[in-house]
């Protein structure tokens, strides 16, 4: 098969990988009739993550299951199923507790580079959850979406501590900062700012909730969102950029007491300890347990509640990969679909 390969900074092709097979019996294999790319494979496409030899890309899926190993009891061949970026087994004392993103066998999808036409899926019981019936091909979008954009942007509403009448602040304008906002309202946060200087990305802020855009950034930025809360800072702040710049921003918007969810993929932050001592936040975050999230997210799709696909812009053919990479990085597109 072909799927997507990239070779260093900024070359990406749609070139020959291996064809999946059942490697471990606790593996499924699925077909994709979507998948997508992530903000963070700009990370490795810029060169910033070093890219050492052809590495298949990608790690959002959904897909129909066509084949399962022999210790897969509960996902079942012609299943639509969704999975998160951690493969997981749902199992052991992390898992319970509810985050599978560490899981003791955690494998990192990654590894397996799922901008492709199929997919191997590690611990396939543990990792996968199926839709009650086969959805309605106007709903893959938003299904897809749940697999790592919105799961990744409700941890960090939840981790943000968002509770029914509250303040929130969005640092990134980015899909996962964009669903992080409709997280937020679906948590019942009263007042949404987004912060964001793209008027398309401010557009669909709005649609998904956001009731204040702040549009300066830093210092000024937070001065706004302090403008905004009566000098106080918002009670949770959503952080999803993974930059010092970001960060501090996230931080300083922050009433004390509040909660800053972060989730963009840290790069170099650099914490003053003297500050975050008197700035006297709760801070948590990290890669997000989507797995935990899932059998409610993938209900408000398939009930209609929510469309978080409205994030994909872009829809290519897979063999354009390398269209939909520059498009994201130019910031032309805010997500691209990819089908196979
Ligand atoms: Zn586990």
């Amino acid at each position: 098969m072909k799927g997507a390969v990239l070779y260093g900074p900024r070359d990406v092709r749609y070139a020959e990988r291996e064809d999946p097979t059942i490697v471990e019996p606790t593996d499924a294999i699925i077909r994709l009739p979507a998948t997508c790319i992530c903000g963070s494979d700009l990370w490795p496409y810029r060169g910033i993550d070093p890219v050492t030899q052809p590495t298949p890309m990608g790690h959002e899926y959904v897909g129909i299951v066509e084949e399962v190993g022999s210790a897969v009891k509960k996902i079942k061949p012609g299943q639509f199923v969704v999975g998160s970026f951690f493969a997981s087994d749902n199992t052991c004392a992390i898992c319970q507790a509810g985050y599978q993103s560490r899981c003791v066998q955690a494998e990192v999808m990654t590894q397996i580079g799922t901008q492709a036409p199929r997919a191997r899926i590690p611990l396939a019981d543990g990792t996968l959850v199926a839709t009650p019936d086969l959805p309605s091909d106007d709903l893959i979008p938003s299904l897809l979406a749940t697999s790592d954009v919105l799961g990744t942007g409700w941890f960090a509403a939840d981790a943000a501590n968002v509770q029914p009448g509250s303040t929130v602040a969005v640092v990134g304008d980015g899909a996962v900062g964009l669903l992080g906002v409709l997280a937020a309202k679906q948590m019942g946060a009263e007042r949404i700012i987004a912060m964001s200087r793209h008027a398309p990305r401010q557009q669909l802020a709005r649609e998904f909730g956001a009731t204040d855009i702040v549009s300066e950034r830093g210092d000024e930025g937070v001065a706004r969102i302090k403008d905004l809360t009566g000098g106080l800072g918002a009670h949770s702040v959503i952080e999803a950029v993974g930059t010092q710049e970001s960060m501090l921003q996230a931080i300083r918007a922050t009433r004390p007491g509040g909660y800053v969810g972060y989730v963009g993929v840290s790069h170099d932050v650099q914490l003053p300890g003297e500050e975050l001592f008197f700035a006297e936040v709760h801070l948590f975050g990290g890669p997000a347990p989507v797995r935990r999230f899932l059998p409610h997210l993938i209900d408000l799709v398939c009930h209609r509640k929510i469309n978080p696909g409205k994030v994909f812009d872009l829809t290519l053919p897979l063999d354009q990969v390398a269209e939909g990479y520059r498009a994201m990085d130019e910031r032309r597109a805010i997500k691209v679909l990819l089908r196979p």
